[in-house]
């Protein structure tokens, strides 16, 4: 374990036995780089057994420091976790079960593409004890899929839904991009329509975000493709939020939406910043009062060398974090049981300051009072990266 990290460890360990955590393992691997991506993840296969051979160590590692504490969510994601080969997999899967106690486990989700699954490895999945599938499908338009770089075809994006259900996996879920070059606003959703005719329970809608560099944003940048315009991506998320409800889809979260009870417990830990311990490269932690990611350089993290980035919150980074990340949930928060908390913490004339801002929004009808709650609007919600930086 870093030096930094075992200075704290005896508050981890509290907090680890406090109440169950979520643990997130990071499989840094992909068939090929899709055009827009900018995550720590390579087609470099060869680094493979080594990255997986620690991340089982890891786990075994990390278990025993922590004195096998309780887990009530699991997720395996990337890169693409389903490019494990049976016997990672099972490792993977036997390790974590050793080395932590899964008796309070509600939910094991493992991200999977479109291309990388057939019927046999989603069977050992769910044998493993793997129990909801997040799919990576992103459209349902072979051209637009191929700008993407992505590595499958529509028919086979549906086809993996179906084979996920005929494995076993009653919780399925995908993700929908909004904003990419050349989709218009029908598709979009007519792709939400036929994914959710599929009988998925949780569907998540993501803007094309092409901050950091990558080959489609040098695309953009060079005049070969142009982007949606910011009215028509708007249309679009204003479209899904009317159309999913009636498909029975509810929004739950800023980007995601739900069958009732089909709501992500794992992702919802984040936003109630509840804690959660995170291994593989470039895997983010939040225990204590520290937050924490792992390098990203794959190769050095294999080897054990890679650099932390370890973040002691204050008292008032703490506070900031619960509306920031809790008015992303479409229940909001209790506002009064915050303010208690800011009270209790001398930070009350933060908390204030927030409420008048947050009050002059609800003028406008981003934000809504409902009691004792706080949420955004719909609107808000649309406007959502603005309101939030109130509180960073
Ligand atoms: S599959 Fe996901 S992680 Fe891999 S390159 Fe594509 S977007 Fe990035």
């Amino acid at each position: 374990m870093n030096p930094d990290l075992r200075r704290h460890l005896p508050s981890f360990r509290r907090e680890a036995h406090a109440a169950p955590i979520g643990l997130y393992l990071h499989v840094p691997f992909c068939l090929d780089r899709c055009t827009y991506c900018s995550f720590a993840t390579t087609r470099d296969r060869g680094l493979q057994p080594d990255t997986i051979r620690r991340l089982v160590q890891e786990v075994k590692d990390w278990g025993a420091e922590l004195g096998r504490p309780p887990v009530d969510t699991l997720y395996l994601g990337g890169g693409t976790p389903s490019l494990l080969s049976a016997a990672e997999l099972t490792d993977l899967s036997v390790a974590v079960r050793d080395a932590f106690d899964l008796a309070p486990l509600v939910e094991a989700t493992l991200e999977a593409n479109p291309g990388t699954v057939d019927a046999g490895w989603l069977g050992l999945a769910r044998d493993l004890g793997w129990d909801r599938v997040s799919l990576g499908v992103q459209a349902l338009d072979d051209a637009l899929l191929a700008r993407l770089g992505r590595i499958h075809g529509a028919a086979q994006a549906l086809e993996s839904l179906d084979l996920a259900r005929a494995a076993g996996f009653a919780r399925r879920s995908a993700d929908l991009m909004v904003g990419i070059p050349g989709q218009s606003l029908s598709k979009v959703v007519e792709d939400a329509r036929t994914l959710a005719a599929t009988g998925l329970e949780h569907l998540s809608i993501y803007l094309l975000d092409l901050d950091k560099a990558c080959p489609l944003r040098a695309d953009i940048d060079a005049g070969r493709l142009h982007l949606p315009s910011e009215d028509d991506v708007a249309d679009a998320f204003e479209a899904l939020q009317d159309e999913l409800p009636r498909l029975g889809l509810q929004p739950y979260e800023i980007s995601n939406y739900a069958r009732p009870g089909g709501e992500s417990i794992h992702n919802t830990r984040y936003w109630e910043r509840r804690p959660y311990l995170g291994l593989g490269p470039s895997a983010a932690s939040h225990l204590g009062s520290c937050r924490w990611t792992e390098s990203s350089v794959i190769q050095a993290w294999a080897e054990g060398r890679g650099e932390l980035e370890l973040q002691e919150l204050d008292g008032a980074e703490s506070l900031s974090e619960i509306p920031l990340l809790g008015l992303r949930l479409h229940r909001g928060i209790h506002w009064g049981a915050l303010c208690e908390q800011a009270e209790r913490m001398n930070l009350r004339p933060l908390c204030d300051a927030w409420e008048t801002r947050l009050r002059g929004l609800a003028a406008e009808g981003l934000v809504q009072w409902e009691g004792d709650r706080v949420r955004l609007s719909s609107r808000g919600m649309l406007l959502s990266n603005g309101i939030l930086q109130m509180f960073v």
